[in-house]
């Protein structure tokens, strides 16, 4: 919802526009990698009404695998009410509901699909407990993973050893080192402090600066930037940026992990360039020839 001004404990006011669009940590970069021509399934779960009805039409439509999309009757469909104001500030609302009936047994029943997957993607936007199982399954499988460690917490420590590339954006490196990390440098220095927590690879992300990449191969951080670009509405970007990460990993190895960060970077500073999430992520035929 569009406002003059958020509104205050009691208050009603009048907002001058409403809209929405489909989200969430785990669709996001499902959506991203299916739109890249990746082979993409979703593990997830919705609740039995609307919102989560037209969630499953519009996965199918992009193309991805809903067979592990579970539909439970004790919470309704993970939203985000959003409220932005004039000076373009917001605030925000995460109702997780169906999303915390995704269990262990859930992503149990989904072992052949990461079996048989090159890449498994997770995030924190569902019972950590299901995310840390995934994580282990991939692992004794020797499946590849990418675990986007977001939205952030301590005590996941438990979680490092089972994930190989990890990314996070620089708040969320700062509440995993408790260092502040404001710029490259430190953030260069978050990752390569989180590495020794156990996984192989850290990226840092870092917005209009592109990334920070440490690798267990490398004994130094590297920087990747990315070129400038007028940034209109950035809602998104990291996701979109992990599904590409995922999709360059799994289906171009000749790259390399620097390359594919690269690649990374320019196709989630194309979704900042126009508003909204899941809107603004392109379609493979529509990328520039040498990004793809
Ligand atoms: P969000 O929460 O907005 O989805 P995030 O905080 O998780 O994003 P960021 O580090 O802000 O993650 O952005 C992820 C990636 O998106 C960056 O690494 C970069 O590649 C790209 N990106 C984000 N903002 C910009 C920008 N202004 N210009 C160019 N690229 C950008």
């Amino acid at each position: 919802s569009y406002v003059p001004r958020l509104p205050a404990a009691g208050e009603t006011i009048v907002g001058s526009k409403f809209s929405q669009g489909f989200g969430g940590k785990g669709a996001n970069p499902a959506v991203m990698s299916a739109r890249l021509g990746a082979k993409t399934a979703l593990i997830s779960m919705v609740g039995e009404d609307s919102f989560g009805k037209e969630y499953k039409e519009d996965l199918i439509k992009n193309k991805i695998d809903v067979s592990h999309v579970g539909t439970t009757s004790k919470a309704a469909t993970g939203v985000a009410p959003i409220f932005v104001n004039d000076s373009g500030e917001n605030s925000i609302v995460v109702v997780k509901g169906a999303n915390d009936y995704l269990t262990k047994e859930c992503v149990e029943s989904a072992k052949y699909l990461i079996q048989n997957s090159k890449i498994l993607l997770c995030n924190l936007e569902i019972d950590p407990k299901a995310t840390l199982h995934a994580l282990k399954m991939a692992k004794s499988f020797n499946i590849r993973s990418l675990f986007n460690m977001a939205p952030a917490t301590t005590g996941l420590e438990d979680y490092f050893q089972y994930c190989d590339i990890l990314v996070v954006n620089e708040s969320e490196a700062e509440i995993i080192t408790g260092m502040q990390v404001p710029g490259v440098q430190e953030a260069k220095t978050a990752a390569k402090s989180i590495l020794q927590k156990g996984c192989q690879v850290v990226i840092v992300t870092l917005g209009e600066n592109g990334a920070a990449v440490m690798s267990k191969a490398d004994d130094e951080a590297v920087h990747i930037p990315t070129p400038k670009v007028q940034a209109m509405d950035t809602t998104g970007a990291g996701d979109a940026f992990c599904g590409s990460l995922a999709v360059f990993l799994s289906t171009k190895p000749e790259l390399g992990l620097q390359e594919s960060v690269y690649r990374a970077n320019r196709i989630a500073g194309i979704t900042v360039l126009s508003p909204g999430t899941q809107t603004s992520y392109p379609h493979w035929k529509d990328l520039p020839p040498e990004l793809f």
